[in-house]
């Protein structure tokens, strides 16, 4: 009689959580999955939908309906609050506990305010479905607001301010500086849209840091050009509900400040007692298990992988997709009694939207530098394969690149709720189109 085969438990079901469930799934591999959503979201479009460039169902899909034709892999909506990597079990806050032959933690990351006094309350970050919503509301909102009484816009109504120069805050930057010239006019005719102000705010000297010098130029030029105002060398020290005030003293006006500022590690990070690295990410050792307990994996963003240089891999949709899958691969060479391998990452390059049709990209392991419309053909074809390793359906997305690239994109999404509806209730296939 064959002997019977381990089992899973996994945490998370982003792109790390997911790739690895999907290919324990083609072996026939029992998987328990722990998630507190029932769905999967795709974060690199999460700033299409705050800006109602993307419905929610364009980018979501239920976790249920991503494993419906995999029948050993079970999903379960819980929120786990406590690991115990001796025993591989974790706890949910209903106290329930789930034990595998193997534990993968794949929790993501948080936004991390760095302590800014008022930040947690006032800003909104831009990490989950929940928040590009909230932005979106509070974008509508404030629009609304100020075409019903137009001298709401001297108490900054239509100051729109972005913490964080980096691909998160610069992508939100020239989302907003987009909708501002392209969307909101089309659907609100008398409202005085120039008056609309968008700052990008960084400590650092330029945007988009992790990239090269000409690319730092390239894209605060295409930000100037849409209209945003950079204000580099410069820190936030408080947020209000009215105001954000600044390191230099100046004081901006206004009701809508994005925190793209900063990630760390989830609470669960430090339930498992591991040494942990910057950000509060988990040390793990090269086959991306960690120290002492070889049957426990930590990957994704939750992790401090060593790239084959000793440096840590960066947060990216495609470095946690590929550490899913190979997590996965070296749980079977375990149960096939072969060797694991060290984590290889398949460098697919860094890249940015920038607004107006424009993105600068550095592709593969030399980074060759791209720009303008060769960087958003780029994107889109890196964004359509991360799509793909886990919605399969990229049709929506293929779509809006289309439209962006052609500036045909739709003018009525902004008042248009419907088309944000979905309905979660359903967790047994797909959402809502
Ligand atoms: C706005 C934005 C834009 C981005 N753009 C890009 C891009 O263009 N290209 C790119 O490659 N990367 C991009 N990234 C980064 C990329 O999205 C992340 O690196 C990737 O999602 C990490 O995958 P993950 O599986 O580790 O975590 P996640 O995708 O964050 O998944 C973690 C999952 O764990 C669940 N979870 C967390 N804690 C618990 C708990 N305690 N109990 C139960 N469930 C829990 C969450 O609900 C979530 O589903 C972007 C990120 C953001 C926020």
């Amino acid at each position: 009689m064959d002997e019977p085969k381990p089992s899973v438990v996994v945490v998370g079901g982003g792109f790390a959580g997911v790739g690895c469930a999907k290919e324990l799934a083609k072996r026939g591999i029992a998987v328990t999955l722990l998630d507190r959503n029932n769905y999967h979201q795709f974060q690199p479009l999460l700033y299409q939908v705050a800006t109602a460039e993307l419905a929610m169902t364009d980018i979501a899909r239920p976790l249920r309906g991503i494993f419906k034709s995999e029948p050993t892999v079970r999903v379960h909506r819980a929120e786990v609050t406590d690991v115990d990597p001796a025993s591989r079990t974790v706890t949910t806050a209903d106290g329930q506990t789930f034990t595998g032959d193997y534990l993968v933690l794949a929790a993501g990351s948080q936004p991390n305010f760095f302590r800014t006094p008022g930040a947690s309350d006032h800003a909104l970050p831009l990490y989950t479905l929940e928040h590009a919503i909230a932005l979106r509301r509070r974008l509508v909102e404030l629009v609304e607001e100020v075409d019903a009484d137009p001298s709401r816009i001297d108490q900054g109504a239509l100051n729109f301010v972005i913490v964080g120069a980096g691909p998160t805050g610069v992508e939100t930057a020239g989302a907003l500086a987009d909708a501002v010239k392209q969307v909101i006019p089309r659907s609100f005719r008398d409202l005085d849209i120039n008056r609309a102000r968008i700052y990008l705010i960084d400590h650092g000297p330029v945007v988009l840091a992790a990239f090269s010098d000409r690319a730092h130029s390239y894209t605060a030029d295409k930000l100037e050009h849409n209209g945003v105002h950079l204000l580099l060398k410069t820190g936030v020290k408080e947020v209000t509900p009215a105001k954000v005030i600044l390191s230099d003293g100046n004081e901006i006006l206004t009701r809508l400040v994005v925190w793209a500022g900063g990630i760390q590690a989830p609470e669960l990070a430090a339930k498992l007692g591991m040494e942990q690295g910057r950000g509060g990410r988990v040390a793990t050792l090269p086959d991306l298990t960690v120290d002492g307990f070889p049957r426990v994996y930590v990957i994704g963003d939750m992790a401090n992988t060593p790239d084959h240089d000793g440096t840590a891999l960066p947060q990216l949709g495609s470095v946690a997709l590929q550490a899913g899958r190979w997590t996965a691969m070296n749980i079977l060479a375990d149960i096939d009694g072969t060797e694991r391998k060290p984590f290889h990452y398949k460098d697919k390059g860094i890249m940015a939207m920038i607004g107006d049709g424009a993105a600068v990209a550095e592709m593969g392991p030399h980074h060759h530098e791209l720009h303008g419309h060769m960087a958003f053909a780029a994107w889109l074809g890196v964004h359509a394969w991360l799509m793909s390793g886990v919605h399969q359906r990229v049709d929506a997305f293929l779509s809006w690149g289309w439209d962006f690239i052609g500036s045909a994109r739709s003018s009525s999404l902004l008042d248009d709720p419907e088309r944000a509806r979905i309905d979660w209730g359903d967790e047994s296939g797909d959402a809502e189109r």
